[in-house]
């Protein structure tokens, strides 16, 4: 180990920043990146603005507290690998006249499709499309609410893993019904009360084992028996009743890992920031009744959330936009679902999102990507493609009356 120019002996933190940050107390600073991928020096305002400033490679302890002060947001733009190649993967196309209520109102079944249309559930399989019935739709308040163009309110349609239950539940609205598609009868209407919602979608996901998972109140979850609609995770959470295990968070989409033992959610708290959590949904459902009120913080993202999440496989969750500062940039963070630690990120990202066999797909403007989190890359671009509804490799784009079906090489 030598002396770093930063004055210190200490591990080099590889990067750089500018000589008025190797002292406590200092200024203020951009993240500034070098234009290699997302690598980043630190420069406060007066560097920033120079065209020739001094810059010192740091140690990990210079730049650690000097990105504490880091305030000032980003300049510059990071390198955004785009390596496309050929993406092989077997198309299927055919005609389909049935519209779903929106791009969230198709959903994945065993042998197919499940799409939520005015006319109600309708089922779609290789070769045919048919009506189950009509379903009725939670009605929403009309309260007092602060809707914004990115979180239009509406209806999205979930499907448990076997087919038979489905969940039509108000994104960035109050209301949700579970309904048994054998039986054909309501298990279960939802209501997660008025309090800023319009911020959040329905925390809901359907668990294995007949069961599921929904906001009972802006903090708080319970899981259901999906065949009887019964409770299965009765406790006190109320500030009143249990101050101990009070959870000041605003539940967002709920993303259950591969294995289902963890919840990843991405909500937020006061003042407000957007904190993703990873709740251990096993230990919940064995016995540890107040493991929502305690999942595990992965990160502060300002005043960012509500952003595409995904688990790349059952150690890392990716997250969608870098940075802690609004806005965030495009791109992709993953962070190791134990601790929150940054484990990568990479530039590029921005869109719908989804992962398969170690790959995020994403539904972005230039049409559906590929990109390799182990490469830091886009490595494939399927132009003219957005589809709406994955399952195990197998994406589908439902419009125009035509169903596209794309099933991933591997
Ligand atoms: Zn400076
Ligand atoms: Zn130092």
């Amino acid at each position: 180990m030598k002396v770093l120019p930063c004055g210190h002996l200490a591990p080099a933190a590889g990067a750089r920043v500018c000589a008025h940050l190797t002292t406590d107390n200092g200024p203020a600073c951009f993240r500034v990146f070098t234009g290699i991928r997302t690598r980043f020096d630190l420069l406060c305002q007066e560097c920033a603005g120079s065209t020739a400033p001094e810059l010192l490679d740091a140690c990990v302890g210079c730049f650690d507290r000097a990105e504490e002060l880091a305030h000032l947001g980003w300049r510059g733009s990071p390198e955004v690998l785009l390596r496309d190649r050929e993406l092989d993967g077997t198309w299927a196309t055919r005609r389909c006249p049935v519209r779903p209520l929106n791009d969230r109102c198709l959903a994945p079944a065993p042998g197919g499709w499940l799409a939520l249309t005015v006319d109600g559930f309708v089922r779609i399989d290789d070769e045919d499309q048919w009506l189950l019935g009509p379903v009725v739709l939670p009605e929403e308040r009309d309260v007092e609410r602060n809707d914004g163009p990115e979180r239009p309110r509406g209806p999205v349609l979930h499907v448990s893993r076997d087919g038979r239950f489905a969940a039509i539940v108000s994104d960035y609205g109050q209301y949700g019904t579970v309904v048994d598609l054998a039986e054909w009868i309501t298990v279960l209407d939802l209501d997660r009360d008025w309090n800023d919602n319009e911020w959040t979608r329905f925390p809901f996901a359907f668990l294995d084992g007949d069961r599921f998972v929904a906001a009972t109140d802006s903090n708080r979850l319970d899981v259901f028996d999906a065949a009887t609609g019964r409770l299965l995770t009765e406790r006190p959470t109320t500030r009143e009743d249990n101050p101990e295990h009070y959870l000041d968070y605003y539940f967002g989409a709920l993303l259950p890992s591969p294995s289902g033992r963890e919840l990843l959610t991405d909500g937020w708290a006061w003042h407000p920031v957007g904190i993703p959590l990873v709740i251990d949904c096993a230990a919940w459902l064995a016995g540890d009744r107040h493991a929502p009120e305690h999942g595990r913080h992965l990160a502060d993202r300002g005043n960012a959330w509500d952003t595409p999440i995904a688990w790349l496989d059952e150690n890392t969750v990716a997250l969608q936009g870098m940075g802690s500062d609004s806005p965030l940039l495009d791109g992709v963070e993953l962070r190791e679902a134990a601790t929150g630690h940054l484990a990568g990120s990479f530039a590029g990202p921005s869109g719908r999102m989804w992962a398969h066999d170690g790959l995020l797909y994403v539904a972005a403007e230039p049409g559906f990507e590929v990109w390799d989190p182990a490469e830091g890359a886009r490595i494939g671009l399927l132009e003219g493609f957005a589809p709406i509804a994955h399952r195990d490799g197998v994406f589908a784009e439902l419009r125009n009356d035509q169903l596209r079906i794309w099933t991933t090489p591997r």
